[in-house]
C-alpha cells in the first residue's frame, strides 16, 4: 500500500509503534506531537489520511478535526480518531467533530493496516466512482410527490 499518513499523537511510544506498523505496510508516516503542530503540518504536507489522537496536550483531537474541516482541501481527507476513551459518547463526539472513523486504544496491531486501508479506499471510491448507472427507468410517476416530501435536498455545509 502507498500513501502518506499524518499521525497526531503526543505519546512517543505510540508514535514509534504505529509508525513501525504502517511503514512496514509501505505507507509514509508523518508525525506531529500536539494539536496546533498537527494542523500546521497537515496544511504543509496534505496527507492522504490523518490518524488523530483525541487526548492531546493543547487542542484536543475533536478541536483539531473541526479546525481541519474548515480548511480548503480537508473537507474529504479521511480523519480517524484514536483514543483510549472507548465510550459511546466519545465516538459520537468524534463523528460530530468531523472524523470518519474511530479506533480504540490499545491498537490491534494486526487489524490496524486493514482499518487504515479501508478508510483510504473509501476516500478513493468517493472521489473517483462514476455516477450510478440506472438499470431501468422507473415507470412509477407518482413517486415524484413522495420524493418532494422526503426532506430538504440542500447540502448542509452551513459554516464552510
Ligand atoms: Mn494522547
Amino acid at each position: 500500500m502507498s500513501g502518506r499518513i499524518l499521525y497526531i499523537e503526543d505519546n512517543f511510544d505510540n508514535r514509534i509503534l504505529i509508525k513501525r506498523i504502517l511503514e512496514a505496510e509501505g505507507y509514509t508516516v508523518i508525525e506531529a506531537d500536539d494539536g496546533v503542530t498537527g494542523v500546521d503540518v497537515a496544511k504543509i504536507t496534505n496527507p492522504d489520511l490523518i490518524l488523530m489522537d483525541i487526548n492531546l496536550p493543547d487542542l484536543d483531537g475533536y478541536e483539531c478535526t473541526a479546525r481541519l474541516r474548515k480548511i480548503d482541501g480537508f473537507a474529504h481527507t479521511p480523519i480517524v480518531a484514536l483514543t483510549a476513551n472507548a465510550l459511546e459518547g466519545d465516538k459520537q463526539k468524534a463523528m460530530i467533530a468531523g472524523c470518519d472513523g474511530y479506533i480504540a486504544k490499545p491498537i490491534d496491531v494486526d487489524e490496524l493496516p486493514n482499518q487504515i486501508a479501508s478508510h483510504l479506499n473509501n476516500k478513493r471510491v468517493a472521489k473517483t466512482s462514476p455516477p450510478p448507472v440506472k438499470s431501468k427507468p422507473s415507470p412509477v410517476k407518482s413517486s415524484i410527490s413522495a420524493d418532494r416530501a422526503s426532506g430538504p435536498s440542500a447540502d448542509n455545509h452551513r459554516n464552510s
